[in-house]
């Protein structure tokens, strides 16, 4: 029996009509919905909600974060909708590493590659996760402390 990640209770709720299974490696398959009505990041996406986009591939958005917390900081989404990280790492089509690419590319036309940045993934409650749309988080243009808060 499948189930729908994100779903937050009830059946989900979704703007495209397209929903393709993902066979997980272990446990029951998930649902990956193309686009979820309720997601910030699915609506941006979509143009539906205005972001300063940076760099666009035909599977991801690069866009500059609305509160950044260093002079580079911009976001790298799929396209499509998966909840987090553990979601996109199944996807197993590459998706993950044309996320991290352009990753890296942003860092580049940034003109941080050389002196250094840093992606991130929070992923869960506790790594402080806010938006349930898989999203890398590209931080540069100053040191970067460690270990992170
Ligand atoms: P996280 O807390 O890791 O889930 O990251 C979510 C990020 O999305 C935060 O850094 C927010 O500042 C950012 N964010 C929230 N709303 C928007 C928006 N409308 N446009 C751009 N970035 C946003
Ligand atoms: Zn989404």
């Amino acid at each position: 029996m499948s189930r729908a990640v994100h779903a937050r209770g009830g059946a989900p709720r979704v703007r495209s009509t397209a929903t393709i299974y993902v066979g997980g490696p272990a446990g029951p398959p998930q649902v990956k919905i193309g686009s979820v009505t309720d997601c910030l990041f699915c609506g941006i996406a979509a143009g539906d909600i205005p972001a300063t986009r940076v760099l666009e591939s035909p599977r991801t958005i690069a866009f500059r974060d609305i509160n950044p917390q260093a002079p580079v900081h911009v976001l790298v989404i799929p396209r499509e909708h998966y909840p987090d990280l553990a979601a996109l790492a199944q996807a197993d089509d590459g998706l993950l590493d044309e996320v991290a690419a352009q990753a890296h590319l942003v860092a580049a036309e940034a003109g941080v590659a050389e002196t250094g940045y840093r992606v991130v993934f929070n992923t869960g409650p506790q790594a402080g996760q806010t938006v349930q749309h898989a999203h890398a988080h590209v931080l540069g243009g100053r040191a970067l402390g460690w270990p992170p808060g």
